[in-house]
């Protein structure tokens, strides 16, 4: 019998090489176990994002900036702010960084997708994922990846995100042109951080992608044999506890501080 494909996120692969602990916790314990409370900047980024989709799919010539305060009203999700002054503060911040990013993109510029799902194989895994929007520029694709954190991004961080690399790797198939360019668009801070791939570079990150694959499959199938679950998956405790949805449930997480829900957008809801 063949292999069976590994099928995969790259949120997925992500979430495993961060903490496997995490993993398990996500996609392997059944019934999932208990997270915390929903994360104000969740809740922002989904809101952004979806308002940005929502730009897209307007006829182009109503893609102006005083289409945006619909937008953002319609996909505003509330959950996890301090307070009701808190969430109105950040809805300013979040409308304000709309009305600057659209300004700067050309209404009747089509992309090839938005939040488009790019979906491939390999021998090993097969892969989907939603690019946030998948440009064309100059015969080429190129990957759009909206971000809404506090902190600026630079070169190495679109350079190193294998996320955006195996969206540019599977969007060459599924478009049949080529792909190398990677931008991550950070939106509080109208700055830009990009990545020129080479095959060579998206060849290297779709085997790493590949081999957290194999070490999941691995990791699966002792646990299913028998093997300590604890072992299988250890826990990886860093800075990223604080932020996990599982703190509360995983022994290295509950030694973490405690964040509270809105504690990533409490500098933009006074
Ligand atoms: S709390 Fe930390 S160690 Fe535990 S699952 Fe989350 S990230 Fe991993």
């Amino acid at each position: 019998m063949p292999e069976r494909l590994f099928v995969c996120t790259p949120s997925k692969l992500g979430t495993f090489i961060d903490c496997p602990r995490r993993y398990r916790y996500s996609y392997v314990d059944r019934p999932t176990p208990a997270k915390g409370a929903p994360w104000a900047h969740n809740s922002l980024g989904a809101s952004v994002h979806t308002a940005l989709k929502n730009w897209y799919a307007l006829p182009a010539d109503r893609r102006a900036p005083d289409a945006l305060p619909s937008l953002l009203r319609a996909t505003w999700v509330r959950e996890g702010y301090r307070d009701v002054e808190q969430e109105r503060g950040t809805y300013r911040a979040a409308m304000g960084w709309l009305k600057t990013y659209v300004a700067g993109l050309d209404p009747l510029a089509e992309p090839l997708g938005v939040e488009r799902v790019v979906a491939t194989k390999t021998s090993v895994l097969a892969f989907n994922g939603r690019a946030d929007r998948i440009d064309a520029r100059d015969g080429e694709a190129v990957i759009v990846d909206y971000k809404t954190g506090r902190s600026g991004l630079d070169a190495d961080d679109a350079r190193g995100s294998q996320a955006l690399a195996l969206y540019a790797w599977a969007a060459q198939k599924v478009f049949r042109r080529p792909c190398h360019r990677v931008e991550l668009h950070h939106l509080p801070s109208g700055t830009v951080a990009a990545h020129e791939h080479t095959e060579e570079s998206l060849a290297r990150q779709v085997r790493r992608a590949e081999e957290t694959a194999q070490d999941i499959v691995a990791a699966e199938r002792a646990v299913a044999g028998g093997a300590d679950p604890d072992a299988e998956f250890p826990v990886n405790p860093g800075s990223l506890c604080s932020w996990c949805d599982f703190r509360r449930v995983c022994p290295a997480g509950q030694e973490a501080p405690v964040r509270e829900p809105w504690a990533a957008v409490e500098h933009l809801g006074s």
